[in-house]
């Protein structure tokens, strides 16, 4: 039996109860309401550093980080400060702003693939971008993407979509017509096999392949060696564009994305969460004379009332700026991988079957002995012991995704105190579990 600890939530409760009059599920977006590891969702009061205080005044050392924007620590002071500035110029221009080219510069520079680039208000509006480019630059309808990838909640990718649709266990969404959904092709991750056999079928019909060049939608899942490379080759020979979905790993996994760290680069680049420091900023970029077919410089029609705004900006650029100080991500991938490697000796001394890893300052843990190669492989945890795992190391102070579907999150304000704690805390709950 787990011991039980005082964790005093009817506050908490109190609030949910009260949202989920209000709202759908209580929440803005569904994994936040908690349905799959059961129990109610902490209603959170304020957030700084590596921890996460709850409405009835309990403290947690967070492994989500906002689903991954506080990479340098939440409510850093000096994002702060810089948006305090900003904030008395205005909130928003719908007019072209300096920060704007700061930004976008600063992208540039660090992202290989990426010429150019368009900003726009999150992840899931950057890949709805990047699919009617990917289509409108080659003139072809047919996009390959990988099961349990999530490029957000656009029609054209609730298909095999990890994420809270994984979570949920919808197979799909109703309100998604097939005609949107027919020319959306599915391939196991990692099966380069699977992705030929598809051009082979559609030959000169697919306009490209996106994925997750690590997946943390279905859980960690890193790329096999020759994998990417793969994808390039192939996408190469047929004349179709390669799309990395940087939303999660951009600015995380390494400066430059994932695309620096295993050094393939695709033709176009999805990017969010990071890039916004903590408000809403999604992005596309790549080739210039792709990204040369976006409005008004070209044909693509894509636009944004708040896009470029100016506090979104202020703190992408003040996050980069912290993240180009040297050491940060030894440090970030040194503190990972002691957490990833803690978690993985902890399962196996309590005599638990578990698979997992880190690269950088993302990590993931499965309940299966594994390997974990796709959300296939994924889906053979054992959801329930996860789901006592989770509220267990909750009731400990420990918030982690509250889905076995899920990467977590390391920050640079995490200290090696911090993950002692949270792996004395893991060492007590697996012997129970
Ligand atoms: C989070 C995420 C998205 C969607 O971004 P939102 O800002 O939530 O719309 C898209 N792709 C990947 C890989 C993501 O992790």
């Amino acid at each position: 039996m787990v011991t039980q600890t005082s964790l005093k939530t009817s506050r908490s409760e109190e609030i949910f109860a009260a949202a989920q009059k209000l709202m759908p599920g209580g929440v803005s977006s569904p994994v936040r309401a908690f349905k799959s590891v059961g129990g109610n969702p902490i209603v959170f009061d304020r957030v700084s550093g590596a921890y996460v205080w709850d409405v009835d005044g309990n403290q947690y050392i967070d492994y989500v980080g906002s689903w991954g924007p506080a990479i340098c620590g939440h409510a850093h002071p000096e994002v702060l400060a810089a948006l305090h500035e900003a904030l008395d110029k205005g909130t928003s221009f719908g007019a072209p702003c300096a920060l704007e080219n700061v930004l976008a510069e600063m992208v540039i520079d660090a992202v290989p693939s990426v010429e150019m680039v368009r900003f726009v208000n999150s992840g899931t509006e950057a890949c709805m971008a990047v699919l009617r480019l990917m289509r409108a630059f080659t003139g072809r309808e047919k996009v390959i993407k990988f099961s349990g990838c999530y490029h957000g909640h656009a029609d054209m990718f609730l298909v095999q979509a990890g994420s809270g649709v994984a979570t949920l266990g919808l197979p799909d969404s109703p309100g998604v017509p097939k005609s949107v959904t027919a020319s959306t092709l599915t391939a196991p991750y990692n099966d380069l096999e699977a992705v030929k056999a598809l051009f082979a079928e559609n030959p000169g019909e697919i306009a490209g392949v996106i994925l997750e060049p690590v997946v943390g939608n279905s859980g960690f899942i890193p790329p096999d060696a020759g994998f990417l490379e793969g994808l390039r080759l192939i996408t190469r020979e047929n004349n179709a564009l390669l799309v990395f979905d940087e939303v999660m790993t951009g600015f995380r996994i390494a400066y430059g994305g994932a695309q620096e760290k295993f050094g393939v680069t695709p033709d176009l680049t999805t990017m969010g969460k990071v890039i916004g420091g903590g408000l809403p900023v999604g992005a596309y970029g790549g080739r210039k004379d792709i990204m040369s077919m976006v409005a008004p410089a070209g044909p693509m029609y894509q636009a944004g009332t708040l896009s470029g705004n100016p506090l979104a900006m202020t703190a992408g650029i003040k996050t980069l700026e912290l993240l180009q100080k040297p050491g940060t991500y030894e440090q970030l991938d040194r503190i990972t991988k002691k957490l990833a490697e803690g978690m993985l000796n902890i399962a196996k001394e309590t005599g638990h079957a578990a698979c997992g890893g880190s690269i950088s300052a993302m990590f993931g843990f499965f309940f299966t002995s594994g390997p974990v190669h796709n959300y296939e492989d994924a889906k053979k945890s054992d959801l329930a012991k996860f789901g006592r795992f989770h509220r267990a190391m909750l009731e400990r102070g420990i918030y982690l995704a509250p889905s076995q579907f899920e990467a977590g999150f390391t920050s640079l304000a995490h200290t090696d105190e911090d993950i002692e704690k949270t792996l004395a805390a893991a060492r007590e709950v697996m012997a129970s579990l």
